[in-house]
């Protein structure tokens, strides 16, 4: 992983702009912090609009020279290239994402371990982006479709999984034929500058993939705002995916937001109660609960509740907290500090509305660090605002229902609607739950699978488009219709068609 180490101090990284690496223009920089020591342990610059501006011309020059003229065949080859070198680094970039965002190192393995299949799903893909001949009801017209690139792509993402949710992005616009200018967050710049090298390694053209770090209200701002920027695509919170589409439709740029989330997860008296238990436990503590597809609502048959909540209490009880590099580790801190006081203020917001601490609701603050301890809460209603309201963080809530139009009402009763589950045996109502939840996934009897090849995003407030699949790639072009005319004639110019 080529990084400048300095002696004694923080590693020092670079923009990357041009197949570049460079300072900000401003020349100022700002220090990441590894969120299990609380250390500052990188440097990186601090990006302005001068330097987004620099980085969208270098993705148009690419876009415009050397990329737009390769082959999809090509495409498609250094695709692949870069899945290739992404197996050797996976190790190296694991490291990266722990140290900047303090998720546990077994997790980042594995989540880095998994990027080259979507490369690889996408270079699939890059050459059979098909147009195709229309049959129109003109007489002597010959028509038909090309997918063009949509061109410079500005992606914005999130702290939570910084490569995992730009590649969600990157793959399928490479395929495409777009280039693109990334704006990591500024909790997790470093794994995001170190990974955009990597596409050098590969052969990629100059300007293919660019980086500016920086703060979101100013280069995030910039990027979002850009005229010279075509599409954005965008993972993060509602209250900026708003502000994003709102710069991004100022300039008729088009968007994807990919935002928050309050699943359900809807237990039935018949489900195989340790598979739930477990399901529920990874939809919430897994990476303590920051991950926009946490379960964070159970909801549960009133027969069985009882049973399931001892379940999911006693294993919460017996999670190891600690070091996210110690593979015993599993569940490591909340990744910054302003996250942390925010997951410490919806405990003082439960308890205010009357919700039953089942188990945590506090800081675990003989490990130092962001650490929160895991949270079930129960007693809780509809219009709570920890039942409504995403925490980000190892949060659970617990109600219950009777019926099954009651669960589904509960299930449905927030403006998200990113995922959910089902849990039950019966085949009947695993399809039915699954067909009435508001929601871009659904699991049945499982929790926290995705794939490159299964779409993925968010009905209602929690966002506007889908990643991965198929379908992705075209969210990457633009549809051309071409008209061609057969006859040689001169037609009425005052007739339409
Ligand atoms: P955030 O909205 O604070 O930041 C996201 C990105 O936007 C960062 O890069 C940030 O620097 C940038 N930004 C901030 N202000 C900006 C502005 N005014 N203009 C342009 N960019 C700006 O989100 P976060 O706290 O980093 O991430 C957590 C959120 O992301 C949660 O709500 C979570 O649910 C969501 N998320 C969604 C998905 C999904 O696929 N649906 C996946 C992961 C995370």
């Amino acid at each position: 992983m080529s990084n400048e180490e300095s002696p004694g101090g923080p590693s020092t990284y670079r923009l990357v702009i041009d197949g570049q690496h460079t300072d900000a223009e401003s020349g100022r920089t700002y220090r990441s912090i590894d969120p299990y020591t609380g250390q500052e342990w990188a440097e990186v610059p601090d990006a302005s609009a001068a330097d987004v501006d620099r980085a969208v011309a270098a993705a148009r020059r690419a876009l415009n020279g050397p990329w737009g003229r390769l082959t999809a065949t090509a495409r498609g080859q250094l695709l692949w290239r870069f899945a290739e070198i992404l197996v050797d680094e996976a190790d190296a970039l694991a490291e990266l994402e722990v140290r900047d965002g303090g998720k546990l190192l077994r997790e980042m393995s594995g989540q880095m371990a998994g990027l080259p299949a979507y490369y690889r799903y996408y270079a699939g893909l890059a050459d059979k982006i098909e147009g195709s001949v229309v049959p129109t009801d003109k007489p002597d017209y010959f028509v038909y479709t090309r997918h063009e690139p949509v061109g410079v792509v500005g992606a914005i993402t999130p702290w939570n999984s910084p490569l995992l949710l730009l590649t969600w992005k990157l793959a399928a616009g490479l395929a495409a034929g777009c280039t693109f200018v990334v704006k990591p967050s500024d909790h997790t710049p470093v794994s995001t500058l170190a990974f955009a090298r990597l596409f050098e390694k590969a052969g990629f053209p100059p300007g293919v993939v660019n980086v500016v770090t920086g703060w979101g209200p100013e280069t995030g701002a910039a990027l979002a705002a850009h005229p010279g920027v075509d599409r954005i695509a965008f993972t993060g919170s509602n209250a900026t995916g708003i502000k994003v589409g709102q710069a991004a439709t100022a300039n008729l740029t088009r968007f994807s937001l990919e935002l928050g989330g309050k699943s359900a997860q809807v237990v039935f008296p018949d489900a195989d109660l340790d598979a739930a238990a477990n399901g529920v436990v990874a939809g919430v503590f897994a990476a303590t609960g920051q991950t926009c597809l946490a379960g964070s609502r159970l909801i549960v048959h009133e027969s069985v509740a009882a049973d399931l909540v001892k379940r999911v209490t006693d294993r919460a009880a017996s999670i190891k907290l600690g070091d996210p590099r110690d593979p015993a580790t599993e569940m490591g801190p909340v990744s910054n500090e302003e996250q942390y006081r925010k997951v410490l203020s919806y405990f003082d917001v439960a308890r205010e509305e009357g919700a039953v601490v089942a188990h945590g609701a506090e800081a675990a603050e003989e490990l130092g660090g962001y650490f929160v301890r895991p949270t079930v809460l129960t007693g809780v209603r509809p219009g709570m605002r920890v039942v409504e309201e995403e925490v980000f963080g190892p949060v659970l809530t617990v109600s219950t229902f009777t019926d099954e139009d009651e669960a589904i009402a509960a299930a449905n009763g927030t403006p998200y609607g990113l995922a959910g589950s089902v849990w039950t045996k019966d085949v009947h109502r695993a399809h039915r739950v699954a067909d009435r939840l508001r929601a871009g996934t659904v699991w049945v009897n499982a929790y926290r699978a995705v794939a490159p090849h299964v779409p993925f995003g968010g009905m209602g407030a929690s966002g506007i488009g889908r990643e991965n699949g198929i379908d992705a790639v075209r969210d990457f072009t633009e549809t051309k219709a071409v008209w061609v005319e057969l006859t040689g004639n001169t037609r009425d110019p005052f007739t339409l068609g």
